[in-house]
């Protein structure tokens, strides 16, 4: 069997769902396993629902409504369908309602009500696949074993479910169906409703994948796999051929919005591979994501950045030498509940990033007790994935880089996953060096530059 997974893009309309069904009766007879997220923008439309319910209290599902009756009506799917919808669509009224009477949202109810957009793109797929004569089902994951902890908004699945859901699977696959399922979702122990973090259909299908141990998981989205930069920075940025499990992790990490970042963790450890293809460009060969190293691996894979990054320095000659120091200064961002990034350190100092969005108010208080703490915010991490063995070459190259385009480099770090190469600029420089970084480790196309290639570019490639 296969697992395909299709992103909110690829079944926006009816005719991406039909689109979408095309690709999979084409692959029909592999048994084909489906991951839907919910259609187009819908999840950001709940959101946005839940808001107004809160802050207005004001309840409307208009968009959310007519975007999935239109696909219905487009797709000749009939009034038993409807029935079926018009009753989610009333929970979904009523789940609102609550909110704007209880102005209250806690992330359970948040989780309860993005889950409507994968329970309704799932029940309209496959319904039209049935008009095919495809003997689809669409089902919820927790009918099928996808059980996680209750940490709502970003749950994690327990281990139990990679059982469960390889028999309850293997048992409806057996009888010839095609099984639609929701990604994103799953139920806590306690049956409530969990989501797996935005973008964790990705995750849900690479699952399935390795509980089944699938022959292989199709990533269906709108771009021609991963790609060499972000398409928005760099126009010449285009597809990697092949890349490993790791480095596919530490480019979503980093700011490549291709896969969710927890994803390659169950085909890394089932070695399922994972093709990341463009539903609307089938023929393109995609990206595949294995594990097998390779000896003929280019210096570089691509470049990431990820904008809007707070730097922080912590010195303190009053620790130097103490052990605990390095523990001490953790410990006030893990009890702050703050994810860091990169980390730098010297005997006397330690340098750290994070998102900006999280508050480090209370954590800069707490740690000025024992040590100097400067915080400079619009920084920028620029990542590059590639061969880290030969990082001396590519630490020279990018350093030349950075000199011919005057950015001066404030923090570097090579993680010890031996994929990652990351340094700290400040956020307006990003752009242009990540184009200057791409032109020398990738080239040009010929039609800007009657086909010149870099030295590096050439390198192995
Ligand atoms: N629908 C969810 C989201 O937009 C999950 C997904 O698409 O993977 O984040
Ligand atoms: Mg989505």
């Amino acid at each position: 069997m296969i697992v395909m997974k299709f992103g909110g893009s690829s079944v926006a309309d009816a005719g991406r769902i039909r689109n979408a069904a095309e690709i999979v009766r084409s692959q029909e007879k592999r048994k084909p396993v489906l991951v839907l997220s919910a259609m187009g923008d819908t999840t950001d439309y709940l959101l946005e629902a839940a808001d107004a319910a809160l802050k207005k209290g004001f309840v409307s599902i208009e968009k959310v409504e007519e975007l999935h009756l239109k696909a219905v009506s487009d797709l000749d799917l009939g009034s038993v369908l409807k029935k079926d919808l018009k009753s989610l669509f009333w929970d979904l009224g009523s789940l609102l309602t609550g909110i704007s009477l209880t102005r209250e949202l806690t992330g359970r109810t948040r989780d309860c009500l993005v889950s409507f957009g994968e329970r309704l793109s799932v029940r309209i797929a496959a319904a039209y696949m049935r008009t095919l004569k495809m003997k689809a089902q669409a089902i919820d994951a927790w009918d099928v074993g996808f059980v996680s902890d209750s940490n709502f908004g970003r749950a994690e699945l327990r281990n139990e479910s990679f059982v469960r859901i390889a028999s309850s699977l293997l048992t409806v696959i057996a009888e010839g169906i095609t099984p639609v399922i929701t990604g994103f979702i799953a139920r806590d122990d306690s049956g409530n409703i969990t989501t797996l973090g935005r973008g964790g259909s990705d995750l849900s299908a690479t699952v399935i994948a390795a509980a089944c141990k699938a022959e292989e998981v199709q990533v269906w989205k709108d771009v021609d796999g991963i790609l060499t930069a972000d398409p928005k920075i760099v126009k010449d940025a285009r597809p990697v051929e092949w890349i490993s499990y790791e480095e596919a992790a530490e480019l979503a990490y980093f700011g490549a919005q291709v896969l969710h970042p927890r994803a390659m963790q169950p085909c890394m450890k089932s070695g399922t591979p994972v093709l990341v293809k463009n539903s609307y460009n089938p023929k393109a060969p995609g990206t595949r994501i294995e594990m097998q190293s390779d000896k003929n691996a280019p210096l570089i894979r691509a470049i990431t950045s990820r904008k809007n990054i707070t730097l922080v320095d912590i010195s303190s000659t009053y620790m130097l030498g103490q052990p605990g120091f390095l523990a001490r200064v953790f410990s006030e961002f893990s009890s702050a509940g703050i994810s860091v990034d990169m980390v730098a350190t010297s005997e006397v100092s330690v340098s750290l990033t994070l998102d900006a969005v999280q508050d480090i108010g209370n954590v800069r208080r707490e740690l000025s007790r024992f040590a100097a703490v400067d915080v400079k915010t619009g920084k920028a991490i620029v990542t590059i994935i590639g061969d880290v063995r030969r990082s001396s070459e590519i630490l020279g190259q990018i350093f030349n880089v950075c000199r011919d385009e005057s950015v001066q480099v404030q923090m570097v770090s090579q993680g010890a996953s031996k994929v990652n190469i990351s340094f700290i600029v400040n956020d307006e420089e990003s752009a242009g060096l990540v184009k200057a970084l791409h032109r020398h480790f990738f080239g040009e196309t010929s039609s800007k530059t009657g086909g010149r290639k870099s030295a590096a570019g050439r390198a192995r490639g």
